[in-house]
């Protein structure tokens, strides 16, 4: 797997902790392997490694991670940006019916996805309806009634016998169906090709004018491999959509179609589908598939450890300290803010300051946005304020508020607070030492 080549890569340098220009090469290497391997398209493979070359030569050393780790993360974070970040959320209409339009090349698994979605949307006590407008295959129909009743949707249909109907007239009437019998989600399975077909890629367009869907979903084969790109792009230039679903990831695709799609389209994959079954569907994962694509989660597990115990150690070594001199300055009280909110919360660097676990419920309910307002206070200090608290007179007081754009008794707040936490240091130090703590000398 790439993390152990890299492993491999940076055995020379450990504990040399630097990474040279010889060992990002070597790296980027072994990424380019990497990501040709789970089948992503080569310009996205040359795009992406130069960019993470360009970023780990800005990395500052960690004092965390050894270099592997270092890459590996970078790598990681850079794949989880292109995914999309966080998950994209259906959009769905103010007024009327959601109207979600699914398109793509025969196979891709359209019909599946239609019921697994409206599966999916009914289980969150929306009432979907199926549309049938691929009336191209003569089954095409009767699949997607067949899928309905597998997950008790109910699906709009032209009238058997009338022969090769109008998908557009069907998509349009589904609309009026839909708002007179009160469903507020509608679902259009469309007709695709094996190749990209140019009439198919106008019909798919000419439902899109009929019905302006709120959501035009990509429906692509995971499989699809170093296609994916050249059919992502025909699709978005010939229809146009908001949103990629990958099917069939419960194959041993890698995933690489996914980085593909994001990367050449910058449309978010939304949903990720992964068997024959109606519920193996779900909201696409960005992490999980930047893991996949790299196949190297433990590795990841283990980052994030190391990370997070640095982090704590690092607090620790700070309170220790604090406690050793007692002098403590808002400066320090900041510092010790911004490490709560990276650490994540208040109770846990709390709890690790011997003797502190009794404010632990007191603190429970930080609001963490409290320490924006904090910081921004803090920071129209002068460094003499900072230093010395004692010396914020009214008229500062007056001056900081305005600097900070807060009230007035923001800052009179601000500064109790921070003579009760000096407070409760100094108490700590008195009355022989904290408990669990060796004795503090002088
Ligand atoms: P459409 O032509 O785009 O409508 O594709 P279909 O929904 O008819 O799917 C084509 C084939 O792929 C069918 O045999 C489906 O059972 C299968 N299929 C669809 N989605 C998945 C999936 O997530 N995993 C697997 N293993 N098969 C799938
Ligand atoms: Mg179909």
């Amino acid at each position: 797997t790439l993390s152990d080549r890299l492993a491999d890569t940076f055995k020379h340098l450990r504990g040399k902790g630097k990474l040279s220009e010889a060992d990002i090469d070597a790296t980027a290497r072994e990424i380019r392997i990497a990501l040709l391997e789970a089948d992503v398209a080569l310009p996205v493979v040359k795009e992406f490694v130069a960019a993470v070359k360009e970023r780990a030569r800005g990395e500052e050393v960690s004092g965390a991670l050894n270099p592997a780790q270092q890459v590996v993360k970078i790598v990681n974070e850079e794949l989880v940006t292109i995914l999309g970040g966080e998950t994209r959320r259906l959009r769905y209409a103010k007024t009327g019916p959601t109207v979600i339009m699914l398109a793509g090349l025969q196979g891709a698994g359209k019909t599946t996805l239609a019921a697994k979605l409206a599966l999916w949307l009914k289980d969150q006590d929306k009432t979907p309806v199926l549309v049938a407008a691929d009336l191209q295959r003569p089954n095409a129909v009767q699949q997607l009634q067949v899928n309905g009743e597998r997950v008790g949707v109910p699906v709009f249909a032209p009238a058997p016998g009338n022969g090769v109907g109008d998908p557009v007239a069907v998509a349009r009437e589904a609309i009026e169906h839909a708002k007179r019998t009160l469903h507020d989600v509608v679902i259009i399975d469309t007709a695709g090709r094996l190749g990209v077909d140019a009439e198919l890629m106008k019909q798919a367009a000419d439902i899109r004018d009929a019905v302006q869907p709120d959501e035009v979903l990509f429906v692509v084969d995971a499989m699809i491999g170093q296609d994916a790109v050249t059919t992502a792009q025909l699709f978005l230039d010939g229809v146009g959509y908001d949103g990629v679903v990958l099917t069939k990831l419960d194959g041993d695709a890698r995933g690489g179609a996914a980085l593909s799609i994001a990367s050449i389209t910058g449309k978010p994959v939304m949903f990720a589908s992964a068997g024959e079954k109606m519920t193996d569907f779900d909201l696409f994962h960005p992490d999980r598939m930047a893991s996949r694509i790299l196949d190297m989660g433990d590795m990841l597990t283990l980052i994030e450890q190391a990370e997070k115990s640095f982090d704590e150690a690092e607090s620790r070594k700070a309170a220790e300290k604090l406690l050793e001199t007692g002098d403590f300055t808002l400066d320090d009280f900041l510092k010790q803010m911004q490490q709560i909110r990276k650490l994540g919360s208040m109770s846990k660097i709390m709890g690790m300051l011997p003797g502190m676990g009794q404010f632990r419920d007191q603190l429970e309910n930080f609001d963490e946005r409290e320490i924006d307002r904090i910081q921004a206070i803090i920071q129209s200090m002068t460094p003499a304020e900072r230093d010395n608290p004692k010396i914020i007179d009214g008229s500062r007081r007056a001056r900081i508020a305005k600097g900070s754009g807060r009230q007035v008794s923001d800052v009179n707040q601000l500064v109790d607070r921070f003579f009760e936490a000096k407070k409760m240091m100094k108490s700590m130090m008195g009355g022989g030492g904290v408990p669990g703590m060796p004795a503090i000398p002088g």
